[in-house]
């Protein structure tokens, strides 16, 4: 089995992950392989960071390994917050004030579409390969449901007749940026396998 390290803090998502890989490859976490250190993310986009995050791993620790960056586009607000997603109400990372903040700045706005934007960065035997996956939707008037995690509550995906946060997390990864970027890594890693 091949080891690949998850470089994330969130052990669900490394679990969900490896999950999904089924028993070829062996996904460690950061905490696994002992890095403590908050990985750098200081590009302008989700893929450089992305890039940036997988690269520090590697350089540190010259293990194979991914990691993933997220940003919500809304076109009303020049693609806002994008990359500064997490930290949009201040760097203390609050949910709920991120949303606060988008739904304020949207107010008497009539075009409430926007996109999540994963990018996944793979760097496997020195080479470096993304994967990105896009989910389009709207900004909703009022944040709905407990579940998920971040704009959940306020982003209702094309299509739908509920926001993630109203949906089981099943039902969210069959149809998020995440699920569909992680779907493309998974393809590629196992037909590396084969
Ligand atoms: P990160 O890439 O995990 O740092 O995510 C950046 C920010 O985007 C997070 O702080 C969340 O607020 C938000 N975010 C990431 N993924 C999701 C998602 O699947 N749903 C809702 N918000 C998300």
């Amino acid at each position: 089995m091949k080891n690949l390290v998850f470089a994330t803090g969130n052990p669900n998502k490394t679990r969900e992950v490896g999950e999904l890989l089924g028993n070829q490859f062996d996904i460690r976490s950061l905490k696994d392989i002992g890095c403590t250190e908050e990985l750098p993310e200081t590009n302008p986009t989700v893929e450089a960071n992305a890039i940036q995050k997988a690269q520090y791993v590697y350089d540190h620790f010259n293990l194979d390994c991914f990691a993933e960056d997220t940003g919500l586009e809304i076109d009303a607000l020049n693609g806002e917050p994008g990359v500064y997603s997490a930290r949009y109400a201040g760097q203390e990372r609050n949910d709920l004030a991120n949303q606060q903040k988008v739904l304020e700045k949207l107010a008497g706005k009539e075009n409430r579409s926007a996109r999540f934007r994963t990018v996944i960065a793979l760097i496997i035997g020195g080479k470096t390969y993304t994967f990105e996956g896009i989910a389009e939707g709207f900004i909703c008037h009022e944040p709905a449901g407990s579940g998920g995690f971040g704009y959940d509550p306020i982003f209702q995906p094309a299509g739908q007749l509920k926001t993630f946060a109203e949906m089981d997390p099943s039902e969210k990864n069959k149809i998020s940026h995440r699920g569909k970027a992680i779907g493309k890594l998974v393809t590629f890693l196992k037909s590396l396998n084969n």
